[in-house]
């Protein structure tokens, strides 16, 4: 299996640079030149697997380049037993007789993006020992909350590597700062910058893409990559739990082999749904992609017409890991639906950079209306629906998750679509006590702290708080530096020196 660029598609990589490499040289991101199929007997055969094992047989396909004890080595490594507090690694909650929650937040961190960066530092350290030997690898990172602190805890103390985060000073929840700003690690960094998000990506991609910053790393014997999700090791591990989950709603009996299931994501980035995309192409019958945004639409309104624009107010939501407007990984779908249209991408990427917003042609909006759905929800929504899924179910969800139940009713209501359904959960509650608390107790939470929020949480709802998130209490941060976006690079330099 090789690799191209969204760019340029006279490019072939193997895996192994891919991933070594997180970005292409022109700016492009690396994507197989296919996709590899699994049939339904294969999918028959993984039910009576482990999640370990339908790893290895997914990853097996896209890795070629990573011999069977390399991929043994970094499956088995990053979700053996106890890394995540469920055997099953992504357990299936059975809402009610048509949706399943895809629980994706079991890992160390309490999001989903453990599912990737538990296994990407395997895949980078084996990757760059093949592309890069001599190089120490150094991870930058813009995050949006979860990926920050994942990536941290994924690359703590790995041998040849450091790693750096940006946040966004006021763009992540208290619980998602202080996991971050406590940090343990001999080379790790962590920086605040004053600005949202999407400032926070776009800084690293320039720091990424400048040539002389990739000279002045070379002189130092060090090389970027990246953990964001346009790092391609960070969006194969999504694809197996899409696999996973088919498997888990046949051993369930909630569909037969066969069956054809909906997807809802709750979705920023599109890294998470695209997964699911890349699992539907395999031959998962997965028949609607539901994309699931909040008050910033950027999404829904692209998905819905086929015009993208960033031009649009940005809202600071209670979903702080969906607030953006530059959503990267939809470069790839568009590379894929366009037939690996290199020139088109990059036309409407630089449009998307100049003015802020580009048109798909229709042939590539057809495909799309075929494939996805989509639909947003604001902060009085999201609240109204963790109430409601509480008082009906009894079942706690984070204001991620239920942006994406809010909608998945929307599409139900809508469409009478009784298709069996997995919605993607991607956080735990207790990483947003305050608005999940308000959610279900409105009101309560006057006067609180982040703590007496957690323990108020556990009261009203039963439910627990993981050791990892309460133990964060009376903890003293350790990085409290905030940034200009115009000194990301003198930051960078910085923390590399020391
Ligand atoms: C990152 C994240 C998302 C968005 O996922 P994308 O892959 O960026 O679309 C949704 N919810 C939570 C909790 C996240 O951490």
């Amino acid at each position: 299996m090789l690799y191209t660029s969204t760019r340029d598609k006279s490019i072939r990589v193997e895996s192994a640079e891919a991933i070594a490499h997180g970005i292409s040289k022109e700016g492009g991101l690396f994507v197989p030149v296919e996709i590899p199929k699994i049939s339904l007997d294969d999918i028959q055969r993984l039910v009576n697997c482990s999640y370990i094992e339908r790893a290895k047989e997914i990853l097996s396909l896209y890795l070629t380049d990573f011999s069977e004890e390399e991929l043994d080595y970094c499956v088995n490594g990053a979700y053996a037993e106890g890394r995540f507090s469920d055997k099953k690694v992504a357990p299936l909650y059975t809402l009610n007789d048509k949706a399943e929650i895809l629980e994706l937040w079991k890992g160390p961190t309490c999001a989903f993006k453990d599912m990737a960066l538990q296994l990407l530092p395997y895949l980078l350290t084996v990757a760059s020992s093949k592309s890069a030997p001599d190089k120490e690898i150094v991870i930058l990172v813009a995050t949006s909350g979860d990926t920050g602190k994942a990536a941290l805890e994924g690359f703590k103390d790995v041998p040849k590597t450091k790693i750096l985060v940006f946040y966004p000073e006021d763009g992540v929840s208290p619980m998602q700062k202080l996991q971050m700003t406590t940090q343990e690690g001999a080379n790790v960094g962590v920086c605040a910058i004053e600005g949202n998000f999407d400032d926070a990506q776009s800084g690293v991609k320039k720091i990424f893409t400048d040539k002389a910053v990739a000279d002045k790393l070379e002189s130092m014997g060090m090389m970027f990559s990246s953990a964001n999700s346009i790092n391609w090791g960070r969006l194969v591990p999504q694809i197996v739990y899409y696999v996973s989950a088919y498997c888990d709603m046949l051993e369930k009996g909630k569909i037969k082999l066969g069956d054809e299931i909906n997807v809802v994501v709750p979705t920023g980035n599109f890294g998470n749904i695209l997964a699911a995309y890349y699992a539907k192409e395999m031959g998962v019958p997965i028949k609607k992609l539901v994309c699931a945004s909040n008050a910033n639409d950027v999404l829904t309104e692209f998905l819905s017409t086929g015009n993208y624009n960033r031009k649009r107010d940005f809202y600071t939501t209670i979903s702080p890991s969906m607030d953006i407007l530059i959503s990267s990984n939809l470069e790839r779908l568009l590379f894929l639906l366009s037939d690996m249209n290199d020139e088109a991408v990059s036309k409407w990427m630089n449009e998307l950079n100049a003015e802020g917003k580009y048109s798909v042609d229709e042939a590539v909006f057809d495909k799309i209306k075929a494939l996805f759905e989509a639909g947003c929800c604001d902060d009085k929504g999201t609240k109204a629906t963790i109430a409601n899924v509480f008082d009906e179910y009894k079942y706690l969800c984070d204001t991620h998750t239920a942006v994406a139940v809010a909608v998945y009713n929307d599409y139900v209501h809508v469409t009478a679509d009784e298709t069996p359904t997995v919605i993607a959960s991607t956080a735990n509650p207790y990483k947003f006590s305050a608005s999940v608390l308000d959610a279900v107790r409105p009101g309560i939470t006057e006067g609180m702290d982040e703590f007496d929020m957690v323990l108020g949480l556990h009261v009203e709802t039963g439910a627990e708080c993981p050791p990892q998130l309460a133990n964060l209490k009376g903890k003293t941060p350790r990085f409290t530096n905030c940034c200009k976006k115009e000194d990301m690079e003198a930051v960078v330099f910085e923390m590399l020196s020391k």
